[in-house]
């Protein structure tokens, strides 16, 4: 036996309309599902309490249910054909929006002021230690005449007309539920409930101004050629008493001829001439704290790397920071005089097998004695 439309909602077989439609919307917000998650037969329970209202909120659908009960409205529509669609749905339809009254801070029409993206060139060694870069960009401000009220300074605002100075627009539908109320954002006044008389002439009636800015931004050490800071609140302007939008710092880090930069290693390339390579020499080297000596030992070959432990970038969580790795190109000479060609002839002329192979204590097997020790 189904249970009668009137127990369901808690009220008497006599109930005027406004008890009933009371009734159904105190149920509702306690049957919500959204609220009764640890509850499995609210969601039953709440769409009994919907079919319920449905009937008796309809003077025609309630006579015929107070004659016949559920059966005489079985072809009436109450079963089929209606569909109730999500519960959110009918909230939405019921209460005209959120039914437990959250949602976004601030009056209609609040609109929260876009992003702005600017770009700011800094030197590798800048982006090696902390920097402060100045950064200069366009954004919408609120206008410094009208103080963002649109109107001429001495002049009236008054209340909107077409909204009565509500800011929205009630459009009233007849549904299922009965007579829905649906609010809009006014358009005349944007939700403001306000109109300026005179408009600004700073600003034209705009309430906002594009304004030149500068700001000082702190770049941490680190940072790599297009990571971008964030900064919160300093973009475009809200409209309406919106927050202002973010201003993003693409940082561009510029190419530094002395280095390649990989990852947090730095490497450097030093061309060291043959024969100073074969006889062992010392070459300066470039670093980020400046020049350094760097050991070339006898019989050094073309492309050996030196690593200098921890001369590299610092990483931006402060982590270990990287390597400089210094390449020595051993470069062969070119152009040789007729003097050089005559030592290069006698040196050539003298090479031998033993010259060619790798001294025993740079053997690959002394290598690895020496990395097991
Ligand atoms: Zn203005
Ligand atoms: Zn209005």
């Amino acid at each position: 036996m189904r249970q009668d439309a009137y127990e369901l909602l808690g009220v008497g077989r006599t109930a005027d309309e406004r008890s009933i439609k009371k009734a159904f919307r105190g149920l509702a917000r306690e049957l919500h599902p959204d609220v009764n998650s640890h509850d499995p037969e609210a969601e039953a329970k709440f769409k009994a309490a919907a079919e319920a209202y449905e009937v008796l909120s309809d003077p025609e659908r309630r006579a015929v249910y107070d004659r016949h009960g559920w059966d005489g409205l079985v072809s009436g529509g109450a079963q089929g054909g209606h569909g109730f669609g999500s519960f959110s749905d009918i909230f939405e339809a019921f209460f005209g929006g959120d039914p437990f009254g959250g949602g976004r801070g601030g009056g209609p029409g609040v609109i929260q002021g876009g992003d702005i993206a600017a770009e700011v060139e800094i030197s590798l060694e800048q982006a090696a230690r902390s920097a402060s870069v100045d950064v200069a960009y366009d954004s919408v401000a609120p206008c410094e005449r009208c103080h963002g009220n649109r109107a001429e300074p001495g002049t009236p605002i008054e209340a909107c007309e077409r909204c009565g100075g509500q800011g929205q627009l009630r459009a009233v539908t007849r549904t299922a539920f009965g007579q829905m109320v649906r609010a809009q954002v006014c358009d005349l006044c944007g939700g403001e409930g306000k109109v300026a008389t005179t408009p600004c002439t700073e600003c034209g009636g705009q309430g906002l101004r594009a304004v030149r800015r500068e700001l000082s931004v702190d770049i941490p050490a680190g940072i790599a050629d297009g990571q971008r800071i964030r900064i919160t609140g300093r973009g475009h302007a809200g409209e309406r008493g919106g927050p202002a939008g973010d201003l993003y710092v693409v940082v561009r880090v510029a190419e530094d001829e002395r280095f390649l930069r990989d990852g947090s290693n730095l490497v450097a390339v030093v061309d060291v001439p043959a024969p100073a390579a074969a006889l062992g020499t010392e070459v300066t080297v470039a670093t980020l704290d400046g020049e350094e000596t760097v050991e070339v030992p006898a019989g050094t070959q073309p492309g050996t790397v030196v690593t200098l432990s921890g001369r590299g970038m610092p990483t931006i969580d402060r982590g270990r920071p990287g390597d400089q790795q210094v390449v020595l190109n051993v470069v062969v000479p070119r152009n040789l005089t007729p003097r050089q060609r005559e030592l290069m002839a006698e040196l050539r002329d003298s090479v031998t097998e033993e010259n060619m192979s790798e001294a025993a204590s740079d053997s690959l097997l002394s290598k690895v004695r020496r990395a097991l020790r």
